[in-house]
């Protein structure tokens, strides 16, 4: 319906403001029909990678939507038609249960702990049933709870106390992983890493990129020395060169995701590039 046309705001990842008001009322309805037919939308994974020993430890499930007209549309701009025209929770749905049921099918195939991580959004994790649905999908596909992560903005910032929290904590009391995603960007003091549920903190790519000026070496060297006394494991996202590698090897980080290590990739391929490292090394 019109009213549900979101703002011309509500779109952070489109330049020019004018184009979000045409955009959403042409594609909200045909997300609609893409979620009916099960066909348009897909996902694809991006292995996590250690560099110790360059083993894949994980995979993220990044949404894409092939529309039939327009092509790929960028994530960012279904996931925030999807909240502002309330199917995010059955957006959210499919994803979890694509990825959970991807996952289970690479039993047997995978390292035996490779985690799948999934992102949730806001309004997601507001869902009073949402801790419920998830552990509803993971029983669906017979899925051991400890296999998923679930990745948090810093946006959906929990109070303590507050249901969002409640709601993790049950999750992670039932094995499931927490992460929190694009960390060091937003309002978020390190302090907050002592009180939050959380496994997992993915440092924000916009600090991988930034040059060497020393300013964000030191925030990532204080979240990943708190994180590492916090026994919370650190990701770093947006990986692209070996100058990054070395520059956040160095500042004790292992675990990497980014184009260096790989794009992301369909199931299939995703499956070969984790047996790859798997192999022996001669
Ligand atoms: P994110 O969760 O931070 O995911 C990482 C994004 O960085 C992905 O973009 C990935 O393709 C990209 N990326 C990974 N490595 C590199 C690199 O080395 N260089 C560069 N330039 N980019 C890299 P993508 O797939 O376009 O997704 C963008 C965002 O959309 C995600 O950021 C996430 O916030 C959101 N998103 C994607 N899928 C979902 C989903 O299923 N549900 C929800 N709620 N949000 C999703
Ligand atoms: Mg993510
Ligand atoms: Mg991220
Ligand atoms: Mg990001």
């Amino acid at each position: 319906a019109e009213s549900r046309v979101p703002g011309p705001n509500g779109y952070k990842c489109l330049d020019r403001p004018g184009d979000a008001g045409r955009v959403a009322k042409v594609l909200a309805n045909d997300l609609e029909r893409a979620l009916a037919t099960n066909t348009q939308l897909f996902l694809e994974y991006q292995p996590q990678v250690d560099s110790k020993n360059i083993r894949v430890v994980g995979v993220e499930a990044l949404l894409r939507w092939r529309h039939p007209v327009y092509g790929m549309i960028p994530p960012c701009i279904t996931v925030a038609l999807a909240e502002d025209t309330a199917t995010i929770g059955r957006l959210g749905l499919f994803v979890l249960s694509e990825a959970c049921a991807q996952r289970q099918a690479w039993l047997g195939w995978v390292p035996e702990g490779l985690v799948m991580s999934v992102n949730v959004s806001p309004p997601q994790l507001r869902d009073p049933e949402f801790a419920r649905r998830v552990l509803a999908v993971l029983a669906t596909h017979d899925l051991p709870t400890e296999l998923l992560e679930l990745e948090i903005t810093e946006t959906s910032i929990l109070s303590p106390g507050s249901g969002e929290m409640e709601r993790l904590r049950l999750l992670r009391s039932k094995g499931v992983r927490v992460a929190i995603d694009d960390f060091g960007m937003g309002h978020t003091s390190l302090r907050y890493l002592q009180e939050f549920p959380v496994d997992t903190v993915k440092i924000d790519r916009s600090l991988t990129v930034s040059g060497p000026d020393g300013v964000s070496g030191h925030i990532v060297h204080s979240i990943v020395d708190l994180a590492g006394r916090l026994n919370i494991a650190t990701v770093v996202e947006g990986v692209e060169t070996l100058e990054q590698l070395e520059r956040f090897g160095a500042l004790g980080c292992t675990l990497f995701q980014g184009y260096l290590f790989s794009r992301p990739l369909s199931g299939e391929e995703c499956l070969s590039f984790i047996r790859r490292q798997q192999k022996p090394r001669k």
